[in-house]
């Protein structure tokens, strides 16, 4: 896989931000390949989202001949419809989408922006709804790890086809906060087995990745786990479907249930 780096900037502050101490950082001048004929790529920030040329780099990607485009991103931008229809059209593949909680103070205090749980969820539904792949991207804490299996019911409902939980960096602020953010393996491993047991139930793969040696493949143990950080490259979208034609039954949760869960997200579509 080819990485496009787009820089630290970022719309969200998140608590274990590796990128935090660059927030101000201005954009790098990207020099593609010239020749990606069959190649996947993975576009990367910060956020991409909030970088102007990330529709036009996109495009010239694919004009480079690239097979697929999966960008990494918060999500937020993508609670604008014609924003992700812009994106699709300039020819995104997938999408890997942090999402840091089962409900809007869980994530939003991950992320701290008061708000951002509801575009984060919106923009998936937006990108499932027109038909491209979604994965989301965990980062366990503390703070969310006995949600875990939350975190995947909500992903499931939205349209994700895949669920990553990833360990903290001990880099940046995720260094700085570290004995907050951090939860200790021995509590936190039935929370990942759960939420690997709920993937298994509704039919959405979750995987737990290591980063920098931390012990999440550890806490997991058997198939499911992954040997160590696989990037975008590791992702596998082939499970998801259009999540207006989902069936939720099945010990999914209903449509009455979500209401309650994601206060704001039904009824107000993407502009
Ligand atoms: S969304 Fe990613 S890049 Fe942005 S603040 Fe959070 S961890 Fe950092």
């Amino acid at each position: 896989m080819v990485i496009v780096e787009l820089g630290p900037r970022c719309n969200n502050r998140c608590v274990f931000c590796a990128q935090a101490w660059e927030r101000d950082a201005t954009a790098p001048v990207v020099a593609l390949p010239e020749d990606l004929r069959g190649e996947r790529v993975g576009i990367v920030g910060g956020e991409p989202t909030i970088q102007p040329e990330l529709v036009s780099i996109v495009a010239a990607v694919r004009a480079r001949g690239a097979a697929e485009v999966i960008v990494q991103t918060n999500g937020r931008r993508l609670s604008y419809g014609r924003y992700v229809g812009e994106l699709l059209g300039a020819g995104v593949t997938g999408f890997d989408v942090s999402l840091q909680g089962s409900t809007g103070p869980m994530h939003d205090y991950h992320t701290r922006v008061q708000g951002s749980f509801g575009q984060t969820a919106r923009g998936i539904r937006n990108a499932r709804g027109a038909g491209v792949r979604v994965v989301v991207s965990t980062v366990v804490t503390r703070s969310n790890y006995r949600h875990l299996a939350e975190v995947v019911e909500v992903a499931r409902a939205l349209g994700a086809g895949m669920v990553r939980l990833r360990a903290v960096k001990r880099v940046g602020a995720g260094h700085d906060a570290w004995a907050r953010l951090m939860p200790r393996p021995e509590l936190a491993r039935p929370s990942v087995r759960m939420a690997v047991q709920a993937g298994q139930r509704l039919g959405v793969p979750v995987v737990a990745l290591a980063q920098g040696g931390e012990p999440i493949v550890d806490w997991v143990g058997g198939p499911e786990a992954e040997t160590g950080e696989q990037g975008p490259r590791g992702v596998e979208l082939t499970r998801a479907r259009p999540a207006r034609g989902e069936d939720r039954t099945g010990g999914a949760r209903t449509g009455e249930a979500l209401r309650d869960i994601l206060p704001g997200l039904f009824g107000e579509e993407g502009g």
